[in-house]
């Protein structure tokens, strides 16, 4: 075991603090990444603050990792000391049922392990990436390309590849019209995604506030979701709709934008059941849908894709001692786009 230095939650809606955790040793199919870069996601603060459900503490956040690599075990031939690498929201599946064999770890049919928040395959407690280095099975290490920064990248293992898996899956490309609804730290990345895939793009925002920055990230259209206004003019636009938004929705009025046929994908999760007049999607044979990370294949994909199209996560770089802070400006959309902890601060 290797006791390593890491930020955590005590316990449920505990400000997280200063710590110590001790890792597994490094066993024949494993890597010992040194953290470089650890993302803040949203749904770090939902299940430190048991948002989802009950959850394991102490607990160290973190699905959202970039670092290199620094001991290999014997076994190991994906990647080598001195590899840029990332690990993203899941550490491990069961590798055998239909959807581990298809690429789909992120469905395994016995549950992927977390990076954090859950028990791995021996019953330990996984701890994530507010830490200075983790061990990891290297199946579930991805590369980072060279052209991605670090701290970027770092971003991409969660908001990146959300967005990312739903696009490529619904089609997003040329000819397609496509609205981000949220532009928070999975919204950007689903913006620069879809415009580089080469969708039109519309966000639909609560206000004008990002306005600018939406334009500049790669949509086409801006519009406001406060105003009533947004909802006669757009009535039957989208081919598609990729909801990032973890606050209740009127889906009512947003399947109303779809187009004939069109989706209406949720990767942002609401701490409570929405309700649903069925009427909205049976005028228009209309989808409403889900979509959870992405597979191991899949994020390799996207993250090559990014390097090729030479961008990461719009990132504001933080200290460890600034994570509780980090974690209210979240809550309050105060984020442009995503808080990334420089590790060596912790
Ligand atoms: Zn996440
Ligand atoms: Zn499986």
């Amino acid at each position: 075991m290797t006791t390593v230095a890491a930020y955590a939650a005590p316990a449920a809606k505990a400000p997280l603090e200063r710590t110590t955790i001790e890792r597994r040793e490094v066993g024949e199919f494993d890597i010992l990444i040194d953290i470089k870069f650890a993302g803040i996601c949203h749904s770090d603060i939902h299940q430190a603050r048991e948002g989802w459900g009950e959850a394991i503490f102490p607990m160290v956040p973190g699905h959202e990792i970039a670092g290199v690599v620094s001991e290999v075990g014997s076994g190991v031939t994906k990647h080598k000391v001195g590899d840029r690498v990332g690990v993203g929201c899941m550490v491990d599946s069961c590798r055998e049922c239909e959807n581990c064999a298809a690429g789909l770890e992120q469905y395994c049919l016995q549950g992927n392990v977390g990076t954090y928040n859950a028990l791995d395959r021996n019953g330990e407690p996984t701890y994530g990436g507010y830490a200075q280095k983790v061990v990891v099975d290297e199946n579930f290490v991805l590369r980072v390309p060279d052209g991605l920064s670090l701290d970027e990248a770092a971003p991409l293992l969660c908001a990146g590849i959300t967005t990312y898996s739903p696009l490529k899956h619904w089609n997003a490309g040329p000819g397609k019209k496509v609205a981000i609804l949220g532009m928070g730290g999975l919204g950007h990345m689903g913006v620069k995604i879809a415009h580089h895939l080469g969708a039109e793009v519309t966000v639909l925002s609560q206000s004008l506030r990002k306005k600018d920055d939406g334009l500049k990230l790669g949509a086409d259209h801006y519009y406001a979701t406060s105003d009533p206004q947004t909802f006669k003019d757009l009535r039957g636009s989208f081919d598609l709709i990729l909801s990032t938004v973890s606050a209740p929705l009127n889906l009512d009025q947003f399947l109303s934008l779809l187009k004939t046929d069109g989706a209406f994908v949720n990767v942002g999760a609401p701490e409570e059941p929405v309700s649903l007049n069925l009427f909205s999607v049976i005028g228009g044979r209309k989808t409403l849908a889900g979509s959870g990370i992405g597979g191991i294949r899949e994020t390799q994909e996207m993250l090559d894709f990014c390097a090729e199209h030479g961008f990461g996560a719009e990132i504001e770089l933080i200290r460890a001692d600034q994570i509780n802070e980090a974690y209210e400006r979240v809550l309050n959309s105060d984020v442009r786009y995503r808080f990334v902890i420089d590790t060596a601060t912790i």
